[in-house]
């Protein structure tokens, strides 16, 4: 998607250690009519793909999940990376190791909200080693539902989680894909 690589590279701040930040509109403030576009993309690009559910885990992936919810007139259910006090029910759980934060999470998922014939897509707002996916991958397993797609803002093509999702055989849609963040320099993958 041109305008978010445009956008990345305006916006956009290399950090050490293969961070990218773009706390500017995706991570922190929110370009609300930016994130409306790349709702009508994902939407676009899983139209076809008969979705009833979006899966994402909080914070960064909501807003994106919502705003291609919104597109295709499904709900999104986050998944929750701490224990709440008013989340009693029964739950399924991952652990997800974060990238950013270097530490474990637990995350969780009310049963309530997964029906048996859900077809679910994933959206996140990064992929990295892909710690977060394969979460909500195992979270869809245990629910017995099907995973119709996988969908990122930006992905890091030159860590592994992308080929780990696509050795799945998953369906996966990225609309920014970057080569490397050698030298402070974003270079994103040819089209
Ligand atoms: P993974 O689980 O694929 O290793 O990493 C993806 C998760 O870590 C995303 O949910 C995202 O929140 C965070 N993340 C990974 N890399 C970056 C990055 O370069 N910048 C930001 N802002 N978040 C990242």
């Amino acid at each position: 998607m041109k305008a978010l690589e445009e956008k990345i590279k305006q916006d956009g701040e290399v950090l050490s250690g293969d961070v990218l930040k773009v706390d500017r509109f995706l991570n922190h403030q929110i370009d609300t009519d930016f994130m409306f576009s790349i709702g009508q993309e994902f939407a676009q690009k899983f139209q076809d793909e008969k979705i009833t559910k979006i899966l994402t885990i909080e914070s960064s992936g909501i807003a994106p999940a919502v705003m291609t919810g919104l597109q295709l007139h499904v709900p999104v259910i986050f998944a929750r990376k701490h224990k709440s006090l008013t989340l009693t029910d029964d739950l399924y759980t991952a652990n997800v190791y974060s990238f950013t934060k270097q530490t474990e999470n637990q995350i969780t998922v009310s049963r309530k909200y997964i029906e048996p014939n859900d077809r679910v897509l994933i959206i996140d707002d990064f992929l990295a080693n892909g710690q977060a996916v394969f979460g909500l991958l195992e979270i869809a397993k245990q629910a017995q539902i099907e995973v119709a797609g996988v969908g990122i803002v930006i992905e890091k093509s030159f860590q592994p989680g992308a080929d780990k999702i696509k050795a799945q055989g998953i369906h996966l849609e990225s609309l920014a894909r970057i080569k490397s963040l050698t030298d402070g320099q974003v270079e994103f993958m040819p089209e």
